[in-house]
């Protein structure tokens, strides 16, 4: 083998790591918890051992791997490696890439793990050869990035394009960030369960009732698509109001940004795209220009699960090359 790359997607509950071969192929996965409440030390510990196993079970020497990438929640300098605050991880203004560097002798490289998502799909997923994407992703909460003439935006103090927080109603739900009427606030899996428990402690009728546990604060993907698939009203009613404020924000950025593509990703797309997307891209119309909708192609995400490990791996590429 001549090299190999190793890439990480850090999340607040577990840490999933890949190894590349030199056809960006992915000949080994490894996944562990992150313990984030066990502190900073602790998780470092744990990511090098990751690193390790890593190495060890796909049988790459130490001389062949070329670099280590990586994404996490949070507002992370690109260039330097810093990652300047986490939620969910105790990091704050805490240079990893020093750390990674030091212990394995190789480059390391670390970005925004929504950011990097978008950036696996525009270089490898369903982005490919276009030069100005947005990307939404939808899971326990909503995040995003943009792609403007191939380049990923990042902001001048690295915290742009949280989507999620784009207000679309002043008069909104509360959202967890404070504000009132985000995106997030209308269309993340947390709004959808929200909506849905108080639906059903009106009394309204649903499967749901005996699909979701009894203390759920996030009803899984899966859980909503079964109730889709077997026509349940409340989960029908629920999910297509979320893909209306959907494409309220979605049919917005269109007009802000005109890009070539919007591409749509997280767990509920994941699970329920077909169901969605369709609808969404009927929705959009009213909110979006036509002119400038026109030129927008609307689709699904490709790379799924993989699209933090992809994008570490494009930020590895855009910053050696
Ligand atoms: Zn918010």
């Amino acid at each position: 083998m001549k090299k190999a790359y190793i890439c990480l997607d850090i999340g607040g509950t577990k840490v999933l790591g890949a190894v590349f071969d030199e056809n960006l192929k992915i000949i080994c996965k490894v996944k562990k918890k992150t313990k984030a409440e066990e502190g900073q030390e602790k998780i470092e510990e744990r990511i090098i051992s990751i690193v390790e196993e890593l190495i060890a079970q796909s049988g790459i020497s130490k001389e062949n791997l070329a670099a280590i990438g990586a994404g996490a929640p949070g507002i992370i300098n690109e260039d330097t490696g810093e990652i300047i605050y986490t939620p969910n991880i105790p990091w704050r203004n805490y240079n990893i890439r020093k750390v990674i560097e030091n212990k394995f002798k190789v480059p390391f490289f670390i970005g925004n793990d929504v950011k990097m998502g978008v950036l696996g799909e525009w270089k490898y997923g369903a982005g490919k050869n276009m030069e100005d994407i947005v990307g939404i992703f939808v899971g326990t909460g909503i995040g995003g990035g943009v792609i403007i003439n191939n380049k990923l935006y990042s902001g001048a103090r690295h915290s742009g394009t949280e989507i999620g927080h784009m207000i679309i109603n002043t008069e909104g739900p509360y959202c967890n960030c404070g504000q009132r009427g985000c995106l997030e606030a209308y269309a993340s899996k947390i709004a959808i369960t929200k909506d849905i428990k108080s639906q059903m402690n009106r009394g309204r009728k649903t499967i749901l009732k005996d699909l979701m546990e009894e203390n759920t604060l996030v009803i899984k993907s899966k859980t909503l698509k079964k109730a889709i698939d077997e026509k349940d009203e409340l989960a029908i009613e629920v999910v297509d109001k979320a893909i209306y404020y959907l494409a309220a924000g979605a049919g917005s950025l269109i007009n802000i940004f005109n890009p070539n593509m919007m591409i749509m990703g997280g767990g509920v797309f994941e699970a329920l795209g077909d169901y969605m997307l369709p609808l969404l891209k009927e929705q959009i119309k009213k909110f979006s220009m036509p002119v400038v909708l026109e030129g927008t192609e609307i689709v699904q995400s490709k790379l799924n699960d993989d699209s933090i490990l992809f994008g570490s791996l494009a930020l590895i590429n855009g910053k050696m090359n």
